[in-house]
């Protein structure tokens, strides 16, 4: 019998090529590495410490492969606004206003809904340097909530996209990007540089950025079509094609690129971002939200483009949570094949033989191995794979209701917007636990909200922006 650290025992997702499920399984962990997986009645390890066992499932740590964590201080605050409102009125404003401490506050209940329900991987794109140490603060939180993180420094000055303040020239925006990569990167944290979208940086300034990302070997992570590429591409860049084709024209689209949303493309694109081999941040339950009727993943996932799954800001992502984002998958498809088939033929009706796209496995896949591999971390994490890092969730499911019968155990999880943080018995990242019986370590989230629930009252006084609060309420609120 050889020994190892830690041994889980439960229902085994692993995620690997074969997509081997041992419904009676175990996972061996020993210096922050799988050593082992299989079959329970196969196990020859003994452990210093066994977890899990019978009502138990074990999955590889959950990926969310977008997000902007400095938006926790304007939480949801999207709702009842305009796009123009809200970025202009107090995305930038508040977030802006954000120092190093302030950053932190606003970045930890977020990354505490992540963790909490099973996420282990993160990457956040920053772009407001007002404060140039914000960006420190949010990567302190990241720290301190024990996550694998994949940092963007996006340098953004486009006078027509980008207020004042926060332009910064391309100097500046390097200089920084390298002083954070030394000052931060671990071996759970990597730093890289990039823009939030075409329209948002001079074009020879967004190919340099490109540039170092190729030079250090890191990936470009860019919105794209942005928001504004749809006012400004063609107005400022005298562009008329799409952004991905804009992206190719310069030589960027290419293998360490991933580009975030990547809906409402020109024709051919698809097949371009397919030939190019980019990976996409597929941001379905914001695109949901948004009420966007047309989001297609297929696009990508039937021609085998890399994808994964993403949250983007609080601003918009309410919950901040990939459960969500897994159903949100399939309902936006499912939302968008029924608008795509009813636009082609007005008439069209159910005959009963009609099979719905995806499923809960392939929302879970994209949340896992898809996620790893659209950060190009899949040599480490995505999967439960001896040899890999050991970034696993151990769910209790026996005080489950809503994963109660078992029958349909994934589609109840990933439809049922998954396990409640109290059945959260165990997340580690590295082999090191981060949650243990559905509470952070060492993160007291009590404190999180008092501090973050401050920090939004000191910013709406500041920037002088709670006509923003309530926006278009349908009801009195009374003092
Ligand atoms: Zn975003």
């Amino acid at each position: 019998m050889q020994t190892c650290d830690t041994l889980l025992r439960g229902m085994v997702i692993c995620m690997d090529p074969q997509r081997r499920v041992f419904l009676d399984g175990y996972v061996g962990i020993s210096a922050g590495r799988i050593v082992a997986v299989g079959k329970a009645a196969d196990c020859e390890l003994t452990a210093q410490e066994e977890l899990g066992g019978d009502g138990h499932l074990v999955l590889p740590g959950l990926v969310n492969v977008h997000s902007h964590l400095v938006q926790g201080c304007i939480r949801g605050m999207a709702e009842g606004t305009t796009y123009e409102e809200r970025l202009f009125g107090f995305y930038y404003p508040m977030t802006g206003a954000c120092d190093e401490e302030r950053s932190y506050a606003a970045a930890m209940p977020p990354l505490l809904d992540m963790v909490r329900r099973g996420v282990t991987t993160t990457a956040d794109d920053h772009f407001t340097h007002l404060h140039k140490r914000s960006i420190d603060g949010v990567l302190a939180a990241v720290r301190d909530s024990g996550m694998r993180c994949r940092m963007a420094r996006l340098t953004i000055n486009d006078p027509n996209a980008v207020p004042e303040g926060f332009r910064e020239d391309l100097d500046t925006g390097l200089q920084e990007t390298e002083r954070i990569k030394a000052e931060w990167e671990t071996e759970l944290t990597s730093v890289t540089a990039s823009t939030i979208g075409i329209t948002y940086c001079e074009p020879d300034q967004l190919k340099q950025l490109w540039q170092w990302t190729d030079d250090n070997d890191r990936q470009f992570d860019i919105h794209a079509p942005a928001v504004l590429d749809q006012k400004y591409l063609a107005e400022r860049r005298g562009w008329e094609g799409g952004s991905f084709e804009w992206l190719d024209s310069v030589g960027i689209l290419g293998p360490n690129l991933i580009a975030a949303h990547a809906q409402n493309l020109s024709p051919g694109e698809a097949e371009l971002i397919r030939d190019r081999g980019a990976a996409i941040a597929l941001v379905p339950d914001m695109e949901q939200v948004l009420g966007l009727v047309d989001f297609d993943a297929r696009q990508y996932l039937d021609t085998g483009v890399t994808c994964g799954l993403g949250l983007d800001g609080p601003v918009v992502a309410y919950g901040h949570d990939l459960w969500t984002a897994m159903r949100g998958f399939l309902t936006a498809q499912r939302l968008g094949d029924q608008h795509r088939r009813l636009s082609a033929d007005k008439q069209a009706r159910w005959t009963g033989d009609e099979m719905l796209y995806g499923s809960g496995e392939l929302a879970l896949e994209l949340a896992t191995i898809g996620g790893a591999k659209a950060l190009m971390m899949d040599d480490r994490i995505g999967s439960l794979e001896a040899g890999k890092d050991a970034d696993v969730v151990l769910i209790d499911r026996r005080g489950e209701t809503h994963l109660s019968p078992p029958a349909a155990l994934i589609p109840n999880l990933v439809l049922g917007n998954g396990p409640s943080s109290d059945s959260v018995s165990r997340v580690m990242v590295r082999g090191q636990t981060i949650v243990a019986d559905g509470e952070h370590v060492s993160v007291d989230r009590r404190a999180a909200v008092k501090q973050s629930d401050a920090l939004q009252q000191a910013l709406l006084d500041e920037c002088d922006t709670h006509r923003f609060v309530r926006m278009r309420s349908r009801f009195k609120w009374i003092n």
